[in-house]
Formats: structure tokens, C-alpha cells, sequence
């Protein structure tokens, strides 16, 4: 079963306005076990609606269109999709009549371009609106011999989700085959993408009937599986058996099988652990402790810390010798190590973290070039010191940098 979806409106080909209507039919189809295997965004324009109709047609089971119901001229969607399905609009004296008498409890005068919102596609069902004037229509049929739902719902979010809701949802289970998606995602760190995907797919050869999606952002790799079946537990169980092997050859860079996101994981495991933590941050700014301090009861575990950005608060705050920072330079792993140590202290907490870098873009220097990072790891089994040369701008070699920390923590705690 294959869905469609087609957003009408010359707005969302704009910067200014984003297809989100989309998103949220992708969801609650999926939820039917319906799969969205195309999506469109149309201007208002007549021919380009019923070209956009007639290719789906032809490859669709279900097909969604939302928007251009109003009443103006630029309001199109039943003209196109009439004209794709050979059909005629008919105007419905009921609609009519019901447009006629919201305008006339609320003292208006009803323009002729609102008629046209009582125009319905011959043997279509009309779906009422109870937040909007623009009723949806519901169209089944056979085109080209095959079965075809035809949806037309209003472009507004807070009148096409209710009409969706329920108008749509229960017309499409009782013509839907059962079949249900089961979906997991991983989250891996400490691998890069070529790597990672060179490792799971020999491992997806294994599981033909799984959709694997490969996402790669700075120092996270998230894994998408998904899966249709006409069970709910064969669905379940299959993607559960291929998150297993994954989890067996990845081993500890998989750090989330259910979504959780690496700080959560790192408070978790702080909380479960009875451990306590405390940075001092430079290049990063402060982003560790953000991030950190982003999990509710995050303070049962997090200390706190400091920013030490110039050389004189790294010494100040941290307790990093002068002379140290004279010898090898703020970024250095001695100062890296010095500053995971020096808070540990400060802050009395069981572990410390020490970040200096160079996040770019000047600062830079032959011998330590943009995107070079040290990074301190402070416990009551000693330090330990990480060196990694980042790519990216600014933004990205900052995440990068708190993304590599937190994940020094985890597997200090694994
Ligand atoms: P109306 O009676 O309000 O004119 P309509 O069905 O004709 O209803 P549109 O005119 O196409 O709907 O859209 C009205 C507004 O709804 C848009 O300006 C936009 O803000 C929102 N909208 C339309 N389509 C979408 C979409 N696909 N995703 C999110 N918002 C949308
Ligand atoms: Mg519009």
C-alpha cells in the first residue's frame, strides 16, 4: 500500500512557509502501517494540481492533498484534481447553504468567490469542517482498474489534523490490509560514517525486508530501521533481531537503542553510578555544561564548572600552572589534562573534564591548525587525554569537541 502526499500552495515555495502538514500525515500514516513513498509541493497553479494528480494516480494507492480549498481565485485543488480524475464539480446546495449562514450569523455579506468552496468532486463524500469554511473530500474509486483514496483536506494545521483525525482515519483502517511498521534507531559515537556503514552492511544483506536509513552529524552516527509486517510482533521482532547484530558488531560506540541522546545517556549512567561531574571548559564555551545541564535532575550528578577561556581563569579557576601554559601552549595536552585534574579538584566532583582547542576560524597555526582539540578526563584512576583535529566551521568543531567529551565520560562509566 502506497501513499502520496501533495501540498497545494504557492506560499510553501517560498523561504517563508514550511510544508509541515506532511510531516504530520507521514506519521499518521505510518501509524496505519502505510508507507509515504512519494511527497510534492505544487504551486497554485490549475495544470500543475492535475499534472501532480494524474502521476500519482498512476502509482498511488492513497493519495493526500492539502491546501488550496479557500475561496479564492488562487484556490484550485478541486479544479485540478477533477480535471486529473475526469470528473465534474458539482456545487452542493447543503455546503452552500451552511457557507451562507456562517456569514450571516456573523453579520457578513457572502462574496460570490465562496460558493466555489461548495463545489464538489462528483461522487466524492464531503467532509465537514467544523474550524474552517473549506469542507475536505473523500474520493474512492477505481482508476486505470486500480483502487484509488483520494483525500482533499484544508491547508490550515488546526483544520486538517481534526478532519484527518477523524474523518479519515477510520475510511482508511477498514480498507487498509493490516499491516503494522515497526521503527528503532540507534546512536552510535566514536565511528566515523564510511566505517560504520562498511561494518552493518554485510549485516543488513541478513535482513532484506528492513529499510536502513544512514544519518551522519558531528560525532553521532544514528542508524534508522524500519520495518512493515502484517503482525505487529513479526514487525517488532524482526527489527529487534537486526538491532541486536548491529549492537554485537558495533559493540561500545552504540550508545542509544531507543533514542535517548549521548547526554542523557552520560546522566543516566553518572546517576546509576553515583558519580559526580564538573568541567572546565574553553573552546567549547560552555556547550558541555549546556548540554549537560539540558536533562532534568541533572543537578543530582552535574557540579558545575567554569569556562576558562583566557590563560589567566585557566589558572585562576583551575588551578593550570603558569609555567605550563608558557612551555606548551593553552592548547596542549598537558593543559587539557591539567584542567580536568584542576576542577576535579576545585569542584570536589569523582570526575573532571578539561576541553582546549582551536575551534577556528583564525587562531590557527601550522603546528596546531583549526579544528584541533584536547581533551582531559580526570578521575580517581588518573587522567587520560584525548587529541583529535575536527573538521568544520566554528559550530561544528564546538560540537564536535562536547560531543567527544561526553562520550569520554560514557565510556569511563560503561
Ligand atoms: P483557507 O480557507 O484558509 O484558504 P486552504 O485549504 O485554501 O484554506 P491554503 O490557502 O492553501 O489553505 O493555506 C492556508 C494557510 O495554511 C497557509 O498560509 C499556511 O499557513 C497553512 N498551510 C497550507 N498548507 C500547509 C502545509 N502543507 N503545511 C503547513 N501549513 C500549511
Ligand atoms: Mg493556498
Amino acid at each position: 500500500m502506497r501513499a502520496e502526499i501533495i501540498a497545494i500552495g504557492s506560499e510553501l515555495l517560498t523561504p517563508f512557509r514550511q510544508d509541515t502538514n506532511s510531516l504530520y500525515l507521514t506519521e499518521q500514516l505510518n501509524q496505519l502501517g502505510v508507507e509515504v513513498s512519494c511527497k510534492a509541493i505544487v504551486g497554485d497553479q490549475r495544470e500543475h494540481i492535475a499534472a501532480a494528480a494524474r502521476l500519482a494516480l498512476t502509482r498511488s494507492d492513497v493519495i493526500i492533498f492539502t491546501g488550496g480549498l479557500g475561496p479564492t481565485e488562487d484556490d484550485l485543488t478541486r479544479e485540478g484534481v477533477a480535471e486529473a480524475l475526469q470528473l465534474h464539480l458539482r456545487s452542493d446546495p447543503k455546503i452552500l447553504a451552511e457557507i451562507k449562514q456562517r456569514f450571516e450569523s456573523r453579520g457578513w455579506k457572502m462574496h460570490a468567490n465562496n460558493a466555489k468552496q461548495a463545489d464538489v468532486i462528483a461522487g466524492a463524500t464531503v467532509l465537514p469542517n467544523p474550524n474552517g469554511t473549506a469542507p475536505g473530500q473523500w474520493v474512492s474509486g477505481k482508476y486505470d482498474g486500480r483502487d484509488r483514496m483520494i483525500m482533499l483536506l484544508p491547508g490550515p494545521p488546526h483544520e486538517m489534523k481534526p478532519m484527518f483525525e477523524t474523518q479519515c482515519i477510520e475510511r482508511l483502517r477498514v480498507k487498509l490490509p493490516a499491516q503494522h511498521i515497526a521503527t528503532r534507531t540507534l546512536k552510535i559515537a566514536g565511528m566515523g560514517e564510511s566505517q560504520c556503514d562498511g561494518r552493518v552492511a554485510p549485516i543488513y544483506k541478513r535482513f532484506p525486508d528492513v529499510q536502513t536509513t544512514i544519518l551522519a552529524g558531528p560525532g553521532e552516527i544514528q542508524l534508522h530501521l524500519r520495518t512493515h509486517a502484517p503482525w505487529a510482533q513479526q514487525a517488532q521482532d524482526r527489527v529487534d533481531t537486526l538491532v541486536d547484530a548491529i549492537e554485537e558488531e558495533l559493540g561500545d560506540c552504540v550508545f542509544s537503542d531507543n533514542g535517548d541522546s549521548l547526554e542523557q545517556i552520560v546522566s543516566y549512567y553518572l546517576q546509576m553510578r553515583g558519580k559526580t561531574l564538573a568541567v572546565a571548559e574553553s573552546c567549547t564555551g560552555g556547550l558541555l555544561a549546556e548540554r549537560l545541564t539540558s536533562i532534568s535532575g541533572s543537578s543530582r550528578h552535574f557540579l558545575g564548572g567554569a569556562i576558562v577561556y583566557s590563560n589567566e581563569l585557566k589558572t585562576k579557576f583551575a588551578d593550570v600552572p603558569e609555567k605550563m601554559i608558557q612551555e606548551h601552549g593553552a592548547v596542549s595536552k598537558e593543559v587539557a589534562a591539567a584542567l580536568a585534574e584542576g576542577i576535579r579538584k576545585r569542584c570536589g566532583a569523582t570526575i573532571g573534564v578539561g576541553i582546549t582547542g582551536v575551534a577556528g576560524p583564525t587562531g590557527g597555526s601550522a603546528e596546531k591548525p583549526v579544528g584541533l582539540v584536547f581533551h582531559g578526563i580526570a578521575a580517581e584512576d588518573g587522567t587520560e587525554v584525548v587529541e583529535r583535529n575536527f573538521p568544520g566551521d566554528r559550530q561544528r568543531i564546538r560540537w564536535f569537541a562536547a560531543q567527544q567529551a561526553l562520550d569520554m565520560v560514557r565510556r569511563k562509566l560503561m
